[in-house]
């Protein structure tokens, strides 16, 4: 079995509990020097997480690394539109299950899996111009009052909640035990303690405040949030979980993989086969 690397372009992985194993950094703006070091780590195959949101410059820095490695190693690619905290969470989750991935097909397959391992919400001061989850018009007009806060989630269920509200602190989860941790980050004028008020949405979860990534509140449209994302802290169950897909080999690369196209050399076994149905 390979060991699958995990390649952060533009986001930086965080720490997070029961998850040892580190993807290797592309650094959007990474200096030559660390180009070369990500080279020497790199052995085999691999999977490039990128950020939607900067997905241009991401491609730009991942195609130098590419003509870098002259071939030595292929890469698959898969972007994310996580919001920053959340997508440097999913980068660490990839790289918990790299060792167990049978390809870098397979483990970029497995990212969509891997994202909704996460459940992400933000504590935002307004919902006037957010657009997923989309508030209702009341919660709209409503945070236009002083004083007003709000917890957000868009997935699973789309949640707009006010803080302020009669029926105390709204909960995401019931009971998190030591299954599920919370990574946060951010601050939002009037909360003055956001890990306790975490800790209650989340179930009695431990939740670990770091550094805001660059862009956390734009990607929420207020000028300060608080982002906090939960993940589960069992990495081997969760490795089993998000690799029980339907895997076959790749009749083009002959990797084992799930999706179509192929996420390491882009052949499309379906369209291939109408091409064929066409051609007769
Ligand atoms: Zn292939």
């Amino acid at each position: 079995m390979q060991d699958t690397k995990v390649i952060a372009v533009g986001i930086a992985p965080a720490l997070l509990i029961g998850h040892d194993s580190a993807p290797l950094t592309l650094p959007i703006d990474a200096p030559r020097d660390d180009l070369n070091e990500l080279i020497e780590d790199l052995h085999g195959d691999a999977v490039a997480i990128l950020p939607a949101g900067r997905i241009e410059p991401a491609l730009r820095r991942l195609h130098v690394l590419q003509s870098s490695l002259d071939g030595r190693c292929r890469i698959a690619f898969c972007q994310t539109d996580l919001s920053p905290l959340a997508a440097s969470a999913l980068v660490r989750l990839a790289a918990s299950v790299g060792p167990s991935a049978p390809s870098a097909a397979l483990l970029a397959d497995a990212v969509p899996a891997l994202e909704n391992e996460l459940l992400v919400a933000a504590v935002l001061p307004g919902v006037l111009r957010l657009k997923r989850p989309k508030p209702s018009f009341g919660a709209r007009l409503r945070s236009l009052l002083p004083g007003a806060r709000y917890l957000v989630s868009p997935e699973p269920e789309p949640v707009v909640a006010s803080l302020r509200g009669a029926g105390g602190v709204p909960t995401l989860l019931d009971d998190a035990g030591d299954e599920v941790a919370v990574v946060a980050a951010g601050r939002v004028r009037g909360i003055a303690a956001p890990g306790e008020l975490l800790a209650e949405v989340f179930g009695g979860a431990q939740v670990d405040e770091v550094d805001a990534p660059p862009g956390l509140a734009g990607r929420w449209r207020v000028t300060q949030a608080i982002e906090a994302v939960a993940y589960p802290t069992n990495a081997a169950a969760m490795t089993r979980r998000v690799l029980g897909l339907q895997a076959a080999p790749c009749p083009w690369c002959g990797e084992p993989h799930a999706a179509l196209p192929c996420a390491l050399c882009g052949h499309d076994r379906n369209r291939a086969l109408t091409r064929q149905e066409i051609a007769v």
